[in-house]
């Protein structure tokens, strides 16, 4: 008779912290904590039955079942059931672009846009100056017609961001798939929202430093993609380029360091630089802290913030978890 046996199903993978360990469903993207306990037992690739758990755990065991994330199988058939592949190839050299979009950098549109279309770029964060029109915004986005950019986010300034303006926007380009109102008043917030249209979200930061950056929960990228992308490369500067409002090319416009300027350089010429490739491949097992941290495949690595800015591989600074005590701080 054909034994059976349970098995994490190949999506998932579980991650060890200092203190804790999670265990990742990749595809339907949620994550589960897990305790010592239970960490001991789904680390084994295959096991027949398990012992010593209080009934909690049981009943935690009996609903990864349900979840299909712990699948029982015929122990004939174990190598059919190959590990993931958490291997990363990207055909893009850039595929992330932000342009903090000012009047002194739409002059050079044109150029930038063809740049981006050689690299294969297909993902574009339009940060709206106040300087800048809804007309020259339109203007802009017509561009992008005909060229690789697949998707693009747009952040508007509020004065921009009547609700005739959205629908423009949304028709005018097919590519938008988030419009972020910034500077929106604190006390309005909630009512703005209530009753925002779909895929539009009034924010009170502005374009500065309170933009981005920030690391929690709710920032978790649960998927295969950035899982691999992290293994191996930095999850927020991997194939990121972008230009500031001066014009500056930089890994991100929060950077305080650029690799030079729009008018005088091409994109195409900066992702050569050495030191901007470097940033791109400092990985979550490099960043002190992270690298013990049980989130490290599944949390953004800024290095715009950090927390000692002379020590390149120092803790995200915005981050307020602490992976060996598994608490995150007020
Ligand atoms: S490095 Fe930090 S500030 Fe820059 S894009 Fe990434 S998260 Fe944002
Ligand atoms: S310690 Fe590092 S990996 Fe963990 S949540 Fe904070 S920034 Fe993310």
């Amino acid at each position: 008779m054909n034994s059976k046996v349970y098995m994490i199903a190949s999506n998932c993978v579980i991650v060890n912290g200092a203190k804790k360990s999670i265990l990742l469903d990749l595809q339907r993207e949620k994550y589960y904590e897990l305790t010592e306990v239970l960490t001991s037992i789904l680390s084994k690739k295959f096991f027949k039955s398990w012992d010593n758990l209080n009934n909690q755990e049981e009943e935690f065991l009996k609903f990864l079942i349900e979840e299909e994330v712990l699948v029982l199988i015929p122990e004939s058939t174990i190598e059919m059931f190959p590990t993931l592949d958490t291997s990363y190839h990207s055909s893009a050299s850039v595929s992330n672009f932000i342009i903090e979009l000012s009047l002194l950098n739409i002059e050079y549109s044109n150029r930038i846009l063809k740049d981006l279309n050689t690299l294969g770029c297909v993902h574009l964060e339009v940060r709206v100056c106040e300087d800048i029109s809804f007309i020259q915004l339109l203007d802009y986005l017509a561009l992008i017609k005909d060229t690789t950019i697949e998707i693009v986010d747009i952040f508007l300034p509020f004065i921009q961001g009547k609700i005739e303006n959205i629908e423009k926007l949304k028709v005018h380009a097919s590519e938008v798939r988030w419009i972020y109102i910034y500077s929106a008043p604190i006390k309005d917030l909630a009512t703005l929202n209530k009753k925002r249209i779909s895929n539009t979200l009034y924010i009170k930061q502005n374009i500065d430093a309170s933009l981005c950056g920030n690391i929690s929960p709710f920032y978790f990228s649960i998927n295969i993609a950035t899982f691999n992308e992290s293994k191996s490369y930095n999850s927020c500067l991997n194939c990121k380029i972008s230009v500031d409002r001066n014009g500056k090319i930089k890994n991100c416009p929060s950077m305080n360091f650029d690799y030079g300027s729009i008018e005088a350089d091409n994109l195409s010429k900066i992702i050569l630089n050495k030191k901007y490739i470097k940033y791109q491949s400092i990985k979550k097992d490099d960043i002190k802290v992270c690298k013990d941290c049980e989130y490290r495949y599944i949390c953004t690595d800024c290095r715009a913030f950090i927390e000692d800015p002379q020590d390149l591989k120092s803790k995200p600074l915005k981050c307020k978890y602490n992976p060996y005590t598994g608490v995150w701080e007020k």
